[in-house]
């Protein structure tokens, strides 16, 4: 069957640039993408077509030889390489998809495991801790944060060559990242796979490493990160930025980036769940007599009312004035723990006027009806 002309199979003129016979390819992968259309073998062959003509009309000098000579013109080159395996076409075009996560994207992670067979080593996770008040917790906040880590380089786009077109497939391993050697002895035969020492096991050589980044395709950068931190997170949770980690060598996928939240003890507050806790300290004659009092919330000053003979221990629940439930509505509340404070000293009138109360009826230490009917049964 006679080849079809390259830029027929990807359908652009003969001066298409290099942006359009990019689009072009991709446009192309994307519909006869095997995932997409699985045991069809027209999509299959469209696919490797459009993949060979890609892996031609992108490279200056094939294009070049290309545009002179026809097929016979670059045979020698891209011939003798060729495409066993659908996965290889996935190595070699990996840059035009941006590297990492597209594939993973249209088609589902099934696909990622097999391009790393033969991707640069991915990148690793990377964790930060992120301190949070009770306030930030109680609505959710937006944070800015700043960290070292590992970027694609930019002088050769993640491919650790110079230029950022003379990688290639490893000639000692086929770009499968191992050897296998056999040897025989008394007791059969062995086979040994090994890591190929050539290319690191990556299965990707560089003839000319990157000046920047010494062909490791990626750089080290201080960068802003902004994470938006929902409502109700708990000491020691954490959220997971996919990709947001260091980057993989030769472009390889990114690692994750790992925030785990922890909580600023507050000023005033205790938290539970989704309730805060205050403890509120009123004196004896607010406790007796009621009274309204102003107490701290987390969105500034509110008034509470205390009831005529609260004792002390009991809770008054304000409502919602917690913190947001977190992936759901609604919010917990404030928990308001009365607690009666005893003066320390006292002046000669004040005591003059206690010993005086204390001989009042209410104020007697008996006035509790079960502990009369206590002290009856023993005789008192
Ligand atoms: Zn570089
Ligand atoms: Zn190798």
């Amino acid at each position: 069957m006679a080849k079809r002309d390259y830029y027929e199979v990807l359908g652009v003129n003969r001066n298409a640039s290099k942006e359009e016979i990019r689009k072009a390819y991709r446009k192309m992968a994307m519909q006869y993408h095997p995932d997409r259309n699985p045991d069809d073998k027209t999509s299959e062959a469209k696919f490797k077509e459009a993949a060979e003509a890609y892996e031609v009309l992108s490279n200056d000098e094939k294009k070049t030889k290309y545009d002179k000579f026809g097929h016979e013109g670059i045979r020698s080159g891209f011939g003798s390489q060729g495409f066993t395996d659908i996965n290889d076409i996935f190595s070699h075009f990996s840059d035009i998809f941006g590297g990492a996560s597209i594939f993973d994207d249209f088609f589902g992670a099934g696909q990622r495991t097999r391009r790393r067979r033969t991707g640069g080593a991915p990148g690793s996770d990377l964790k930060v801790n992120l301190k949070l008040t009770l306030e930030e917790i109680a609505e959710g906040v937006s944070k800015k944060i700043k960290l070292k880590k590992l970027v694609k380089c930019d002088l050769c786009k993640g491919t650790g060559a110079e230029g950022g077109t003379s990688t290639k497939t490893c000639p000692v391993c086929h770009g499968s990242g191992e050897v296998r050697t056999v040897s025989r002895s008394v007791f059969g035969q062995f086979v040994n796979i090994q890591p190929c020492n050539n290319c690191n096991g990556e299965g990707i050589v560089v003839d000319n490493p990157c000046k920047k980044c010494r062909g490791d395709g990626r750089i080290q950068e201080e960068v802003t990160v902004n994470i938006n931190v929902p409502a109700g997170v708990y000491q020691n949770s954490y959220m997971t930025l996919r990709g947001e980690g260091n980057a993989g060598r030769r472009d390889g996928p990114s690692g994750d980036l790992i925030v785990v939240f922890e909580e600023i003890p507050h000023e005033y507050f205790v938290r539970n769940n989704d309730d805060i806790i205050y403890d509120l300290f009123i004196s004896i004659s607010d406790a007796v007599l009621g009274s309204e009092v102003e107490v701290p919330t987390l969105k500034g000053k509110a008034k509470l009312k205390i009831d005529p003979a609260t004792q002390p221990g009991k809770l008054l629940r304000m409502r919602d004035k917690g913190i947001k439930h977190l992936n759901e509505s609604g919010y917990g509340d404030q928990l308001v723990k009365i607690n009666i404070e005893i003066p320390k000293k006292v002046n000669s009138k004040e005591k003059d006027l206690l010993k005086e109360l204390a001989e009042m009826p209410n104020f007697k230490s008996f006035g509790n009806k079960d502990e009369k009917n206590f002290f009856k049964r023993f005789g008192f």
